[in-house]
């Protein structure tokens, strides 16, 4: 008995899945045989204590992103830290889960859109993990994964939670939400979610060959809306808390059908990105980056 536990104590951690959760989701339910986990990284600590465990069979790493307990702005995140751990752990797909406003009519509060296009607009976080002598340039044309991302979807149709199959997701810097100047900027430029995290996660895990899929849990109607000063705080804490019991349920569909080999090129997204002369990369930068760009360059 005790040999049996030592050697579970001394397992090596890992998992395949990765779920980021955001504003209203702190913790997945259903995980079976689970521990938590502080990973360190180059990069310093993720955001929090990762949670591992098995969820319909596949082996699964859950992060919440704000911290447990909503204790870290979008700007103060560390998103490198975040998507490194997940790369350490061997995880290949992110799913990933927030919560947005919406700049629609028709792109209603309590409704799921899987984001395929982000527009960047955040200006004080870093959202690469090169320099330090080496320089890559990963497209990104199509910022997530259209496999993961059909997964989503299919998966939310299969619960019953009304979603969008596709939209664009205009990343803010935050934390204060938009101007009445700004909301309407962003309805002329046609986006249809606005939140503050997705584009710097979206971005990273394509730059460590990660696949990133992410719901975008629709909150509120931005304050564009006529009836913006007429939604009361409590009605949009509803709807944060039922969009995170409708997420809780979409996730473990989508982990339960997520098919076991990846259909798509995010996992090698550095083939042809990385422009340094390998000879002249610095040592330090080769080991700091070891878990990504290790197998081009060592
Ligand atoms: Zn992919």
């Amino acid at each position: 008995m005790a040999k049996k536990s030592s050697r579970k104590l001394h397992r090596k951690p890992h998992a395949t899945i990765g779920v980021i959760g955001g504003s209203g989701l702190y913790a997945m339910q259903g995980l079976t045989d689970t521990r938590e986990i502080r990973v360190k990284t180059p990069f310093g600590d993720p955001s929090d204590a990762l949670v591992l465990g098995t969820l319909e069979g596949k082996q699964v790493a859950f992060l919440a992103r704000h911290a447990r307990g909503h204790r870290i702005l979008p700007t103060e995140i560390n998103y490198r830290a975040n998507i490194y751990a997940m790369k350490l752990l061997g995880v290949e797909r992110i799913v990933s889960v927030s919560a947005v406003g919406s700049l629609k009519e028709n792109l209603r509060p309590g409704e799921f859109l899987v984001a395929d296009q982000f527009v960047d607009r955040t200006r004080h976080r870093i959202s690469t993990f090169f320099g330090g002598g080496l320089v890559a340039h990963v497209t990104f044309d199509k910022p997530t994964c259209g496999q993961v991302s059909r997964v989503l979807a299919d998966a939310s149709v299969h619960c019953g939670v009304p979603v969008h199959r596709k939209g664009t997701y205009i990343c803010m810097e935050g934390p204060q939400f938009s101007t009445l100047a700004e909301a309407h900027m962003h309805r002329k430029m046609e986006f249809d979610v606005i939140g503050m995290t997705n584009v710097t996660e979206a971005k990273l895990a394509r730059e460590a060959e990660l696949c990133y899929g992410t719901i975008a849990m629709i909150t509120d109607y931005d304050c564009w809306h006529p009836d913006h000063e007429s939604v009361t705080g409590a009605q949009i804490m509803a709807t944060l808390q039922q969009n995170a019991e409708n997420a809780q349920k979409v996730l473990r569909e989508a982990i339960k059908s997520m098919p076991e080999h990846r259909e798509c090129k995010c996992g090698s997204a550095l083939a042809h990105a990385l422009i340094t002369d390998p000879k002249l990369v610095p040592r330090a930068t080769k080991v700091k980056l070891g878990a990504i760009i290790g197998k081009y360059i060592s």
